[in-house]
């Protein structure tokens, strides 16, 4: 045999130990909660693997640092969990795995006098765990491309399955595989996949890492920055969506283009970031007057513009109305100087795009300036 059971634990703990050091050197300092808890997963089974390579049958630290391994594996394996959980968002199956990673070394430990016991519970937990990473992985995840999903769920399938045979002729057939080094086919396939799955889920880890900084790229590209209203770019977007919904299905679309009213003289009296606290205020009226499909921008410096989906004239005038009496209650209590608006509403006519929305829109809110505003 050009493997031993020994040398794939060593090579496997090199490998781990690598991960551990060179994720925290590619991700850098400033991390989110779900790389953080990937890199503590990552950490905490190395632990594992390093106490399980040095304890040796029959010493007398054998006891405490195999308990220690366990700790180590079956908490790195819930750790992992968590960090996939941040990721995909809310899934079924924490309960179980944290129940799991107490569970395993306590009864491994309270099992030590039997071979049998401990190795067949070990192994069967971890492979329950293991498994139930997997099913969270493949749980629909809409805003997560699929391939990472897959090979983690692949490369933790394969480890869950040898795990289990590994467990399964530790108990029953004991004879055949009576210590951890045996070297037995199910200890050695466990080694090598061990060896293949590790690397993989890094990778799967890693592809994770990149997708969520290109999820928070993409939201970045889309909102402005002072208000967190989508931003014109992000509007014009939705807005080709929206006309093409509306012109399929024959609905009528309203255009609103809301401009505060002597803004430049609020800043001149209360200041500058009187006037920024304002354009947030008002900016959370525009969006919590807006109902499920509608969207709504700030279009400019104290302009902003609203779609409403299948709205006609009385939807817009009532949005209007709707916006001027949430202001009229929070302006006064909130800022300590009141702010009013003109507005301008347009209705999706044959041949229009947005542009020509807007320029209508537009020729009204004047039209409102210049009648007196408000
Ligand atoms: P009206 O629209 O009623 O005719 O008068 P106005 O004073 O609002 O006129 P105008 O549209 O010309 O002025 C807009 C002002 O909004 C000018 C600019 O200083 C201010 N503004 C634009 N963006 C920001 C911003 O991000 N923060 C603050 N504080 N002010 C801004
Ligand atoms: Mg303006
Ligand atoms: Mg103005």
């Amino acid at each position: 045999m050009w493997f031993d059971a020994q040398t794939l634990i060593v090579v496997l703990l090199m490998n781990m130990a690598a991960l551990s050091l060179a994720f925290p050197a590619i991700m850098g300092r400033h991390l989110s909660s779900a790389a953080r808890r990937a890199q503590g997963s990552l950490v905490l089974q190395t632990l594992g693997w390093a106490f399980l390579a040095l304890s040796r049958d029959g010493t007398p630290l054998d006891p405490l640092l195999s308990v220690l391994s366990m700790v180590g594996l079956s908490c790195g394996m819930a750790m992992l969990w968590e960090s996939l959980r941040c990721w995909l968002g809310p899934r079924r199956g924490r309960r179980l795995v944290w129940a799991l990673a107490v569970a395993m070394p306590l009864g491994y430990a309270l099992s030590w006098g039997s071979y049998p016991v401990r190795v067949g519970w070990s192994n069967g937990a971890l492979s329950l765990q293991m498994l139930a990473v997997c099913a969270m992985l493949l749980q629909p995840a809409p805003d997560n491309g699929r391939g990472w999903r897959w090979l983690m769920a692949a490369s933790l399938g394969a480890l869950a399955a040898v795990s289990l045979w590994r467990g399964m002729v530790g108990a029953f057939f004991t004879a055949d595989y009576p210590s951890f080094r045996t070297p037995h086919p199910a200890m050695l396939a466990f080694g090598l996949v061990a060896n293949l799955a590790v690397p993989l889920n890094a990778v799967g880890l890693l592809v994770a890492w990149r997708e969520e900084a290109e999820r928070a790229l993409r939201t970045l590209a889309r909102t402005d920055s002072l208000t967190g209203l989508l931003n014109r770019r992000a509007l014009e977007q939705a807005a080709l969506v929206l006309l093409q919904q509306a012109r399929r299905h024959g609905d009528a679309l309203c255009l609103l283009l809301i401009d505060l009213d002597r803004f430049k003289a609020i800043n001149d009296q209360h200041g500058h970031a009187a006037g920024d606290r304002a354009l947030v205020l008002v900016a959370g009226a525009v969006q919590g007057t807006l109902r499920p499909g509608d969207v709504a921008a700030r279009w400019g410096g104290e302009e902003f513009c609203v779609l409403l989906a299948r709205g006609s004239a009385e939807a817009g005038v009532a949005f209007d109305a709707r916006l001027r009496a949430a202001l009229a209650a929070r302006t006064g209590a909130a800022l300590g100087f009141h702010l009013d608006f003109s507005s301008g509403l347009s209705l999706l006519q044959e041949g229009d795009d947005l542009q020509t929305l807007v320029q209508r829109a537009d020729t009204a809110m004047y039209d409102a300036k210049a009648a007196g505003r408000g």
